[in-house]
């Protein structure tokens, strides 16, 4: 079961992780660079929030933890709210007056709001002292878009393409020594009638089966303990791939891994519920006997106009099967 990796990180890093670090010591010298990466929004947010920091760790970036120390800060903002936007909108007015003082400072934006043409086009009119503006999607490219800022231009890409759709082998630098996010599958096919995320985040790719399996192993091997896999839809790992049950063998196999953790997954959708992964959660001890299935109403006409593609009915069915396991949900 394998997927699209058309851009291997690892393969390609010497392209530009040289030329940036070369850059980093004629800018700062001895002196180690520092960075803040503030990531609004959802988990899978916070996990390519994780991506960032580790691949400027990789260029020799230490964490700051104040913004006002930082010699770059990237936004990884998110589009969900209107809220988290606008709260962007203010950090970066004060960025913008900070970097006024510290001419030195790189500032970046990337995340979903900035797949969005119009906003990306506000940024650009409004804020020219932007140095980084990039897509979730092109994470990997950071050191050749940071290259670029450090050159005195842009470093600008926010197109989404399916060509780059799966990242395999970035650093990351985590949040947390127990507790570990991992994406399975990027973007989403629903088109709920209210949701931005299959504009923003493109279309469903699944990780490959190997490159999961291989990264839970290594989490595991280094002491984590709970690992939450993430996606908008997780429960529709595989389809992608022509996979049956993508998402069921997955979890099955994970839990085989040797070691004490436990195993989370977020977000599942109504609609790719199976008997077959209740009885997988079931029958697998790693697995939390517990998930997050969003109702969104109990009204057939309202989950209709919200493009939902299940009924109340088909909703209370998932909740009845099968009667053994029913008593934990
Ligand atoms: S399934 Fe979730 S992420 Fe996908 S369109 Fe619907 S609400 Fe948005």
């Amino acid at each position: 079961m394998e997927g699209l990796c058309l851009y291997s990180y690892v393969s390609n890093k010497n392209l530009y992780l040289k030329k940036c670090k070369e850059m980093l010591l004629l800018r700062f010298g001895e002196k180690h660079p520092t960075f803040y990466v503030h990531s609004f929004g959802c988990q899978g947010n916070i996990a390519e929030g994780e991506k960032i920091q580790g691949i400027l760790s990789e260029l020799g970036f230490s964490k700051a933890f104040d913004v006002n120390f930082a010699d770059i800060v990237i936004l990884n903002t998110c589009a969900i709210r209107e809220k988290a936007e606008c709260r962007v909108f203010t950090h970066l007015d004060n960025l913008i007056n900070l970097k006024k003082v510290c001419t030195n400072k790189i500032i970046g934006i990337c995340g979903c709001m900035v797949q969005q043409e119009h906003i990306k086009q506000r940024i650009e009119e409004r804020f020219p002292a932007v140095d980084l503006l990039f897509g979730p999607h092109v994470i990997y490219k950071l050191p050749e878009l940071l290259y670029f800022a450090l050159c005195n231009k842009k470093g600008i890409y926010s197109n989404i393409s399916n060509k780059e759709s799966v990242q395999e082998g970035l650093p990351t630098l985590r949040g947390s020594h127990i507790k570990a996010l991992v994406p399975i599958i990027y973007g989403c096919n629903n088109f709920c009638s209210y949701c931005i995320v299959p504009y923003v985040k493109g279309r469903e790719r699944s990780r490959s089966f190997s490159a999961i399996v291989d990264e839970v192993k290594k989490l595991v091997e280094n002491g984590y303990k709970d690992i939450t896999l993430l996606g908008q839809n997780v429960n529709s790992y595989g389809k992608d791939l022509n996979v049956k049950d993508g998402f069921a063998k997955l979890l099955y196999e994970l839990n085989k891994i040797d070691g004490n953790f436990r195993i989370r997954f977020m977000t599942s959708h109504p609609k790719d519920f199976s008997k077959s992964l209740i009885d997988v959660i079931a029958s697998c001890n790693k697995v939390c006997r517990h998930f997050h299935l969003p109702v969104q109403s109990g009204c057939d006409r309202i989950l209709k106009a919200m493009n939902r593609k299940y009924t109340v009915n088909e909703y209370l069915n998932i909740l009845s099967f099968p009667p053994a396991s029913a008593e934990w949900v």
